[in-house]
């Protein structure tokens, strides 16, 4: 199993220690060619806009979009949820792979970074340290979008839909790996699919 992490700019290196403590090979993705053979790939956080101008200048937007369509697992983290999601509400480069809308930075000046004990039910009953920085929310789900876990406000902060998933928060940076085994399983699962992966489009 291959996992790329996109490490255009933002916080791919804890990505790759969490999977490399699970026994997980990864490489990090800084070129289109980069994309050829992976069995997933995370989007970490950092900022969008840049990430996404980076994916432009480096002709990586349609790459990664074409993929992700072609059923290939990938996982956003903060700044990769807003690439993720196909409304952010300004004008900026996302990939529309999850029918969400998106705010960003959502959480205003007195609460720009927490953490959170947040009870995620699909990583069983242990609550998740979930650590917010400057992070987006999720305003409306789309059809078939599958919630998975909410603040006791009701906010929405970690949703998917068949191989896309997307969190608000940082797993990658609390030492706790559930949420990227969570990841691996859906992987694992695209994995046992085998004819379909052959379809997945060469970058
Ligand atoms: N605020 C950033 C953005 O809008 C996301 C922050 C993060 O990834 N920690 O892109």
């Amino acid at each position: 199993m291959l996992i790329g992490v996109l490490a255009l700019q933002g916080a791919f290196i804890e990505h790759e220690r969490t999977l490399a403590r699970l026994g997980v090979a990864t490489r990090e993705v800084r070129q289109r060619k980069h994309l050829d053979g992976l069995d997933g790939l995370i989007i970490p956080g950092g900022e969008s806009t840049t990430i996404g101008k980076l994916l432009d200048i480096l002709e990586m937007t349609e790459p990664v979009r074409a993929l992700g369509r072609a059923g290939l697992p990938i996982w956003g983290t903060c700044a990769g949820m807003i690439l993720l999601a196909s409304d952010v509400g300004r004008p900026q480069t996302v990939l529309g792979l999850l029918d969400i809308v998106v705010r960003r930075n959502a959480f205003g000046a007195q609460l720009d970074s927490f953490e959170t004990a947040l009870p995620v039910p699909a990583l069983g009953p242990d609550p998740f340290r979930a650590v917010f920085i400057r992070a987006p929310l999720i305003e409306r789900l789309g059809p078939g979008v599958t919630p998975l876990a909410t603040l006791e406000d009701g906010t929405i902060v970690a949703a998917e839909r068949d191989n896309i998933l997307a969190t608000s928060f940082h797993p990658e940076l609390t030492g706790d790996p559930r949420f990227h085994e969570y990841f691996l399983a859906k992987v694992a699962a695209a994995r046992a699919t085998a004819p379909e992966r052959e379809a997945l489009p060469r970058p």
